[in-house]
Formats: C-alpha cells, structure tokens, sequence
C-alpha cells in the first residue's frame, strides 16, 4: 500500500464509523439522540416518548417508539468526526443489524442496567464478534430503581463471556447521578433533570479519593494483565497517568481481550458525553481496522483494499431506501474517490450506473458533496438496479465483494390493494421493497390469485404495509399471517421411469431417472444435472442439460404438494432419454420432469416442513410458573431455565404457527412484564394430521 500522506493520515485517524446496538428499549436511541445533542448538531434533544427523536428517521419507528431502519448521521465531536450508524433493535430486524456490521469500525453495546444482558444483545455481540467489530459498553438507567451495576458486570461476564472493565463507577449522592472516572480521576455530576440537566465536572479529590484510587489501582491491574506494555511500567512501580492507562486500553479494546464498560442514564443526559470521549478514545479510526478485502476476477482471489484516495474506487452498498422518487443507496467507501455524476460499475450486475448525486446526512438535513473518499459514508442517488450488498468499482475494475448470505422468510400474508386499479403499482413497489430488503419476498398463488407478501416476523410485515401506504401511497390490506411452509423428503427416493403423456396433438415419452435425497444442510435446495454420456454425444446434450437444469430448478422453486418452496434437498438427474435411447426431444424435457416432479406429492417419503422458532423469554420469577405453561401449552419445548439476579430466562424451541399471538399471551400472563424475542431454529416436518390436512387428503 503507498504510504498516505500526513494530512489524510490525519483525517482518517479522526474518523470514527461507529453503530450503537442493544436489546429493545435499553434507550439506544436516546443514547443517540444524546450524542447529537452534546456535539451541537440539534439543539432540543428529541425524546422518544415524545415522538421527536431524529434517529428514528422512519414514521413508524415514531409511532412504535422502536429503531427499526438504521440511517447513517454524522456528527462531530471535539477534532473527531463521527459516523454514527443506527442500528435495529428488534430481532424480526436482525439482518439490518447484520449488514450494518459490515460497514462498522466499532460498536456501542447498550445495556439497561436493570436489567443486564438480555437476548437480542446477546445476538447482537456475536454478530459484532463474528465482524471482529470492536466493542464499549454502556450501561444505562442507572438512574431508575433496581439498577445494579455488579449485577450487570456479571452477566456481562456469564453471557458474553468476556472480561468487562469498568472505567468508571456509579456514585449516586441523592437527586443527582454522579459517575467516577477510574481512568482520568474526575467526577461527573449531573444536577437536574431532562434537557436542562447540568454536567458538573470536578476533581474527586473532594470526595471518597482512598477508595476512589483503590478501584483505580483494580483497573489498572486487570488492563495490565492483557497488556504487556501495561504491565512492564507496572511492574517498575511506576505512576500509571491517564495517557498510558488510555493507550494500553485502546490497544485491548481494538483487538477484543477486554471490554471497557462505562455508564450513565441517557435519558437525563448523563455519562453521554464521557462514552463519547470514549469512542474517540478506544474504538478504532479506519487506520486501525484490518484492511477490508474484496475479491479479484473470477478466481475470487482475495485483494487488500488501500485507503489510498488515487486508487481506483471500491465502495459497497449497505442499506437501499426505496421511496415513490427511486432509491436512495448508502454505501461506504474503501478505496478511492467517488465523484457526483461519475458513471461505476455494478459489480454484481457488471452493468454501469451514474451516481447522479451524493448526500450526507446530519441528524436528518441533508448535504450534497462533490465527491466522497476512503472512510466516508454517503447515500448515493439514481442508482436504478442496485441491491444492498452490491459493490460499486470503477469501470474496467474487476472487484467484487462476497455475497451476503439471508435467511429466507417464515411468515406471509395475504396482501391487496384497496383499489383494484393499483394492483400493478402494488406489485412494483413490493419489487422495490424486496430489493431494499432482501428477507422480503412475494409471489401469487395461483389457485386464488391473491398476493403474498413473506418476511422474518409479523412486525416486519406490518411495518411494510405502513410503508407501502406512506410512502407509495397504496392503501393496503393485509390478511391474516400464516406460516411460511416449506417442502421437501425424509428419505431417498429413487425415481426411474417411463414418463409418458399424451398431448393434444402429440405424444410424450421421457425416459427418466431422478435421486432426491434429504440435505438437512441445505436452506436452498440443490439442482444437479449428472448424466453418464458419451464423449462424442457431448455437445448435443450440452443444451439439453441447460434445459433440463433450468426445469428443475422452477419445479424447486414451487413444490408438487401444495406450491411451497421445496428446501433441505438435492436433486440429482442422472439419465433422460428419448425412445430407444436416444436423446429426447427439446421440447419434451420439461413437460416430463414437471409430471413427474408432480407425482411425489404423492409419495409416503415427501414431507411439508414448518419453521420451529427458538424462543428466548426473559421475565420476573414470580411470574414464571405461569409463562412456562404458556409455551408448553403452545407445543414448546423448554431447553433451558435459568433464574439470575435480575430476572429469569427461559430458552424453548417451538412451531410458529403456535407462535402468531405468542407475545399479546405473554403480556396478559406476566402483566406486560415479560418480553421475548424469536428467531428461526429449524425447518420441521408438520404433524402428520396437518400434512394430510395441507395436500387435501381427508
Ligand atoms: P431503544 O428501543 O433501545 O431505542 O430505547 P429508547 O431510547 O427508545 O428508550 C426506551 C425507553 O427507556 C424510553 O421510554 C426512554 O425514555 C427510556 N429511557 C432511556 N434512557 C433512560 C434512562 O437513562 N433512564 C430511564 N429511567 N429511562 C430511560
């Protein structure tokens, strides 16, 4: 990599891409609506309860008082210049937190301190883990009874399974919420409530400093445990002054052996300014992160990316807005220099498009720049045929990035618009919103004609009809939600036949043989073509495997029993062969292995398979007893059960068909004190009375 000049070295090591992330409701977007307050990009901070928060950038994440679109604001702060990425909180929207990890240097995990680490930020870290994303953690609330610092500690430490540092200890002195900083021997006190809170900084020196050093000399001890140059100075009982403790927490931070844990209650503003200071101080700049890579030609050869302005650009798409004007695709820049009006290459569609203009966003305003370079996060405008995921180079670059892997939907719903005139307008937007969000998905049944819409959760659904309505002006209805079912077979099966048919005005007959064999593994089904031919035969079947390829792969996407998508198979065609031998006839091919595919909905071995969700409910104990017969009388089965300080979690796998109005039950069992999150487990074959119920057998 060339070296990058001083001045750029000096911008980017002032950088900070950085998402905060949590379980719903532990105040993510109070955090960050904080945070632009405290840099003086907006002047009110705006609460959620009151429906103004800027963060939430959608209507419906102010209607529900949840973050569901992650937008991207920046901010400064001091000399840095921050990007804050918002990330979802709800798990239905765990594959937008999963693609905004791609683009993040470093995360904020926050924490409600009444609670410690529930399940989604449990998720949420391994998904930071996985992106070897480095992490701070912030516990919130600690201005609300029942918070409890120690006991958040440990489950940190039971269910993250890393060492928390605490950089800072909570010191409440009646009204006000004071935090000690171990690292610089200061005191925060924040006085007053709401926006007018006021942050009071003194020297702890005044207050309890013996006990106050003590803690100091704890943390000092276990940073220098992980930190050699740390631990050297340490060991020559030498003074350990803020600089040196800063730097060897850095350097721990960036590599994940520690993690630092900070607090305060966002809500009156407290500790906010300091957990910024700390992600200047600890989370990584683009310099520090390791390379990004991207693959070369078809090899897929992996090439380091430079943060070099000059080379040749090298940007990827993260997240796409549809909007009734066209769609708006936030990318993030690695390399390079991306131009207003520069014509790039698609690199998934190979095909070029103009980047007509390019927009920063701060706290909702929006920017227009010339051009955008290595570090930078934009929104781009008047790409027509992009995707999330989609690699943007330079034309006659041949880069690309690894795919991204989504998790197909579980649920679906019927979908019509109110006028019948908007029918077709109905089915362009849902196009539009399914390339924005790749788990979305719909198609037509064709026994009623009517249009279903499929995603990851009824919540994810709902707010696509409220999107439709807001922004494509189309007034929805949608139906009831039912499960996503899927087929497929639980054992080998062997096809080798003689498909004959006679057709107006012609005769069919296909000699055929077809393995399907079960592939737990597989979440889209494989189609083989395998066929023993002759050398010299080789380029007369050449066409014919195409079309036969192609014929199996439709007949996958819509299986024989009941038109679901079939999964967890592979299809392998070994022969097909006209009369006496020879090779069939072209247009024979896919008649024939669409009356036979047809025929196994028939078969004893073929299956209808449900989704099983993994459910994760964390609730008090005394209302536990009443909870775990819920899920039991929904068919669930309990894995696990374990009660901590703060409140019980139960782990238990069940159908989501016994599922839909699982958490309206929950509420009126635990008095709305329980909450529970679920995620796609496995695909299961349905009971066997509902097996013959779906294929219309009784
Ligand atoms: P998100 O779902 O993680 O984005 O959480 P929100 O920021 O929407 O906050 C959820 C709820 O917790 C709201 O009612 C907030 O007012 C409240 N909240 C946020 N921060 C604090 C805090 O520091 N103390 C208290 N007591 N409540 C808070």
């Amino acid at each position: 990599m060339p070296a990058l000049d001083e001045k750029l070295q000096k911008q980017l090591s002032r950088k900070r891409i950085f998402g905060i992330a949590a379980h719903i409701d532990a105040g993510k977007t109070t955090v960050s609506e904080r945070m632009l307050y405290v840099s003086g990009v907006q002047y009110r901070p705006g609460l959620v309860d009151e429906g103004t928060a800027t963060m939430d950038f959608e209507e419906e994440e102010r209607e529900r008082g949840i973050t569901i679109y992650s937008a991207a604001i920046e901010l400064p702060f001091k000399e840095f210049e921050f990007t804050l990425i918002d990330t979802p909180g709800h798990v239905d929207f765990t594959v937008e937190v999963e693609r905004c990890m791609r683009v993040l240097d470093g995360v904020v995990l926050v924490f409600d301190s009444s609670t410690g680490v529930e399940a989604q930020s449990e998720t949420v870290f391994r998904q930071a883990l996985r992106h070897k994303v480095p992490r701070i953690a912030f516990l919130n609330k600690l201005d609300k009874v029942g918070a409890d610092w120690e006991a958040s500690l440990d489950s940190i430490r039971d269910r993250l399974g890393v060492e928390p540092v605490s950089l800072q200890i909570p010191h409440s002195d009646g009204e006000d919420v004071c935090l000690v900083d171990l690292v610089k021997r200061r005191l925060f006190r924040y006085h007053g409530r709401g926006a007018d809170a006021k942050l009071l900084v003194e020297d702890w020196s005044t207050e309890d400093a013996d006990g106050f050093e003590a803690e100091r000399l704890a943390l000092v001890e276990s940073v220098a445990e992980k930190d050699d140059e740390l631990l050297e100075v340490f060991l020559e009982e030498q003074p350990i002054d803020p600089e040196l403790l800063i730097a060897a927490l850095r350097r721990q931070t960036i590599t994940g052996a520690l993690l630092p844990v900070l607090g305060g209650a966002a809500l009156r503003g407290a500790g906010v300014e300091p957990l910024m200071e700390a992600v200047a101080a600890y989370l990584p700049s683009p310099l520090d992160v390791e390379a990004a890579t991207a693959l070369e030609g078809t090899q897929g050869k992996t090439r380091e990316l430079s943060l070099d302005p000059q080379a040749p650009l090298v940007a990827q798409i993260f997240k796409l807005v549809a909007t009734r004007h066209g769609s708006l695709a936030w990318a993030r820049v690695y390399q390079g220099t991306l131009e207003q009006g520069m014509q790039c290459r698609n690199t998934r569609t190979g095909k070029p498009e103009r980047a007509q203009t390019l927009v920063r966003l701060q706290a909702g305003d929006s920017e227009n720049l010339k051009a955008a370079g290595p570090g930078d996060v934009i929104a781009i405008k008047g790409f027509r045929h992009a995707r999330t995921g989609d690699g943007i180079t330079t034309i006659g670059e041949n880069l690309d990035f690894a795919s991204w892997d989504f998790p197909l939907p579980v649920i679906s719903m019927a979908i019509e618009a109110r006028k019948i005139e908007d029918r077709d307008h109905l089915l362009e937007s849902l196009d539009l919103l399914k390339s924005e969000d790749p788990t979305v998905d719909w198609h037509l049944d064709e026994e009623t004609d009517q249009i279903l819409v499929s995603g990851m959760g009824e919540l994810h659904l709902e707010v696509l009809g409220h999107k439709l309505e807001r922004d494509f002006k189309l007034e929805c209805q949608l139906g009831k939600p039912r499960v996503a079912y899927r087929e497929s077979v639980a054992k080998t099966i062997i096809l080798d036949e003689k498909v004959r048919a006679s057709l107006p005005g012609r005769e069919i007959e296909v000699y055929v043989r077809l393995v399907l064999e079960p592939a737990e593994e597989l979440d889209q089904p494989l189609a083989l073509v395998e066929l023993d031919i002759p050398a010299s035969e080789a380029k007369r079947y050449a066409q014919i495997i195409e079309v036969a390829q192609q014929a199996l792969v439709s007949n996958l996407r819509s299986g024989p029993g009941h038109g679901y998508p079939m999964t967890q198979l592979r299809l392998t065609l070994r022969k097909i062969e006209g009369p006496e031998g020879l090779p069939p006839a072209m247009d024979q091919i896919e008649i024939a292995l669409s009356l036979l595919m047809r025929s196994l909905g028939k078969r004893p071995e073929f299956t209808i398979l449900e989704p099983w969700m993994t459910l994760v409910v964390a609730v008090p104990e005394e209302y536990l007893s009443p909870v775990l017969g819920e899920i039991q009388a929904q068919g669930g089965l309990v894995q696990n059960v374990e009660v901590r300080s703060l409140l019980a979690e139960v782990r238990a796998s069940a159908p989501l068909s016994r599922l839909l109005d699982f958490s309206t039950r929950l509420r009126s069992q635990s008095q709305g004190r329980a909450s529970s999150t679920m995620q796609l487990d496995a695909y299961r074959a349905v009971p066997e009375d509902l097996q013959r119920q779906l294929l219309g057998l009784e």
